[in-house]
Formats: C-alpha cells, sequence, structure tokens
C-alpha cells in the first residue's frame, strides 16, 4: 500500500487513540441486551468500556479516585437514576471533569430539563441508531480534551505566578505566603518559627568579573545548594535580587542559627562552577525569631533578619548572626 494511502487510512476522525492509550468509559445500564450492546459498540469503536448493571454500581466507579472521564448513563435503572448520578458526579466537583451522557426512552421534555439541570452534558434517546452514539462520544472526549488543556494551562500560569523564573524556587510573594501560612499555624500550635535572610557576598564583584549569565548560574545553584540543605518542610524563596527568604516552622534561636550554619556551609563549602571557570561564593546571613509565633510577626521577623543580616555583613560577612535589640538601636 503507498505511503499516502496508509496515512489517510488511519486518520479517520472517529478513531481514538488517546495517549496511545483506550479511553475508558463507563456504561451504566440495567438491560442485560443494551449492556453487551453497548460493550461490543464502545471495544469496536476503541474505548475501553466498564459496564455498571446498576446505579450503586455506576455510582462506585464514578466516585473512585481514576474514574473514567466519559461515562454513559441510562436514566431508568434500580436503586440511583442515571439523573442523581449526574446530580453527585457534579455536587463532587472534581477535577479532570467526567463528561455525561444520558440515554434515556422517554421522550417528555420537561424530564429532559431535568436531566440537563442535574449535570448532564447531553442525552440520547432509546432506541437510537449505534453511528450517533459514536459521534456523540467523540463530541465528548473533545470537551474533555478541551478541558485538559484548560486545567494544564492554568496549571502552568500558577506555577509561573508563585515561582522565581531564574532559579525555579518560590518568589518573593510565595515565599511571604508560606511565611505568613506558617506563622498562622505556629500560632495555633503554640510553636516557634524562624526567618533567615540569605545575601549572597559581592555579588556585583561575580557579575562585573565573570559576566552576567555566570551571574545567573551562581544565583540557580545558590538556590540548589540551600534547597538542598534544608529540611523539606522549610520554606525558601528568592526575595529580591541575590537575597533569599528561608521560613522555618518549630525552630528556635539555636534550631534557626544551626540550620543557617549548615546552609553558609552547603553554599560556601564547595567551589562554583561557571562561565568556564571554578571559583568560591560566600554568603551571609541574618536570622530573627519568636516563640510562640503569630502571623502579626511577618514584617518583624523580615525587619530582624535583615538587621541581623546587615550586621553579618558589617561584621566581615560569611557569616550567621541573629537579631538582638541593640542591632535597632543602632
Ligand atoms: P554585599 O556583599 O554587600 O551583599 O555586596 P553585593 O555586591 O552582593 O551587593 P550589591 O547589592 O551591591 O549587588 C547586588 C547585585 O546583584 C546588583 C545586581 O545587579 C545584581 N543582581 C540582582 N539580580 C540579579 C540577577 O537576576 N542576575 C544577576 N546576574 N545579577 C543580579
Ligand atoms: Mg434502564
Ligand atoms: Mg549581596
Ligand atoms: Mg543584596
Amino acid at each position: 500500500m503507498p505511503f499516502d494511502r496508509v496515512m489517510t487510512a488511519a486518520v479517520d476522525p472517529l478513531t481514538l487513540a488517546h495517549h496511545g492509550r483506550h479511553t475508558r468509559v463507563l456504561a451504566a445500564e440495567d438491560n442485560p441486551v443494551f449492556q453487551s450492546m453497548l460493550r461490543s459498540m464502545l471495544t469496536k469503536w476503541g474505548y475501553d468500556p466498564i459496564i455498571a448493571r446498576d446505579g450503586a454500581e455506576a455510582w462506585r466507579v464514578l466516585a473512585a479516585e481514576d474514574a473514567p472521564r466519559l461515562a454513559i448513563l441510562d436514566w431508568m435503572m434500580p436503586g440511583l437514576d442515571g439523573v442523581e448520578i449526574c446530580r453527585r458526579v457534579r455536587a463532587a466537583g472534581r477535577e479532570p471533569y467526567i463528561y455525561i451522557l444520558l440515554l434515556t426512552a422517554r421522550t417528555e421534555s420537561q424530564d429532559l430539563v431535568e436531566g440537563m439541570e442535574a449535570g448532564a452534558d447531553d442525552y440520547l434517546t432509546k432506541p437510537f441508531v449505534a453511528h450517533e452514539l459514536r459521534v456523540r462520544l467523540r463530541a465528548g472526549q473533545r470537551i474533555l480534551d478541551l478541558q485538559s488543556e484548560l486545567v494544564a494551562a492554568r496549571e502552568a500560569l500558577r506555577v509561573q505566578a508563585t515561582h522565581d523564573n531564574l532559579t525555579g524556587i518560590a518568589n518573593r510573594g510565595a515565599i511571604l505566603d508560606s511565611l505568613r501560612t506558617e506563622l498562622s499555624r505556629a500560632s495555633r500550635d503554640r510553636r516557634p518559627v524562624a526567618v533567615l535572610m540569605a545575601d549572597v557576598d559581592r555579588f556585583k564583584q561575580i557579575n562585573d568579573t565573570r559576566g552576567h549569565q555566570a551571574g545567573d548560574e551562581v544565583l540557580r545553584e545558590v538556590a540548589h545548594r540551600m534547597k538542598s540543605a534544608m529540611r523539606n518542610y522549610d520554606a525558601v524563596g528568592r526575595y529580591g535580587g541575590e537575597e533569599f527568604l528561608v521560613a522555618l516552622p518549630g525552630c528556635d534561636g539555636d534550631g534557626a542559627l544551626a540550620q543557617a550554619e549548615r546552609i553558609c556551609e552547603a553554599i560556601g563549602g564547595e567551589p562554583f562552577r561557571a562561565a568556564g571557570s571554578v571559583f568560591g561564593v560566600t554568603c551571609s546571613m541574618g536570622v530573627s525569631w519568636r516563640d510562640p509565633a503569630s502571623p502579626e510577626d511577618a514584617d518583624a521577623l523580615i525587619r530582624e533578619a535583615d538587621l541581623a543580616l546587615y550586621n553579618a555583613k558589617a561584621l566581615g560577612r560569611n557569616r550567621v548572626e541573629s537579631y538582638a535589640p541593640e542591632l535597632a538601636e543602632a
């Protein structure tokens, strides 16, 4: 067969080759004749059918974690009917969306309104022509594809809005949110929270002598080393240019100092490689803390950590300093 013929044969608009797997479809139908009809049609069209024999079984399938995203529900079934299942699926409001096609023997328009209001996406009146069901399912699949794209786009936007695109860690807004969240939790649990402000030493010099790209590389590596040296319930974010903010839930002053020393060592203890050379990078850190902490402390904690950081710079850099009230007076 010539190549173009093979291609044409493969492009049947109703054929489903979804992500290389057959799309699972729930078909809920109490009539055994319809059950086997649906099973063989769906299989023939390339779907992976899951047959439910009554409403309760159908609801179990749709309430499961990995529920199929396409559902054909018979309206009239013993126990739970199709409309009630629609209501329950929509009330659960879960994602990803489940597309529901209602099968009805009834034709009264009032009933159909009820079915659509319960959350059905489409309906088909029994008896129906096989091809019609096939086309309706294809339309449903298209809606689901569009919805998946929207969810992916929304997720990408969310990541973009909360992460720093140079280093991949939380951005300023997100780390401040995390700090406030930790402070609220600490306030409920009557626990301490510490804040750590880190600033790369003489970073301008790195930019000036090795180039801005090398500077960017250093920032990425600093973020990576900070993250690797931290406990996974601590939060780190890029607060500004070469400044990083860390929230340490459950840490008192001594705990925070130890944690800061560990991070300092992770950065200063191993040489950096960028722009074809190997060189050392250090940073200075300021620590502040509250016990117990409360949500109102956020700004003050940051201010105090900043003062402590300023002191660490003044005392020669590559060191950790804690906040002390004298610093505010100075
Ligand atoms: P100190 O030890 O006192 O902190 O000195 P410093 O040179 O690190 O501090 P300074 O505030 O003078 O310089 C920070 C520099 O960081 C200035 C700015 O151009 C640079 N910078 C800020 N953001 C970025 C960035 O995203 N990439 C690069 N490559 N440089 C940045
Ligand atoms: Mg029925
Ligand atoms: Mg600096
Ligand atoms: Mg700075």
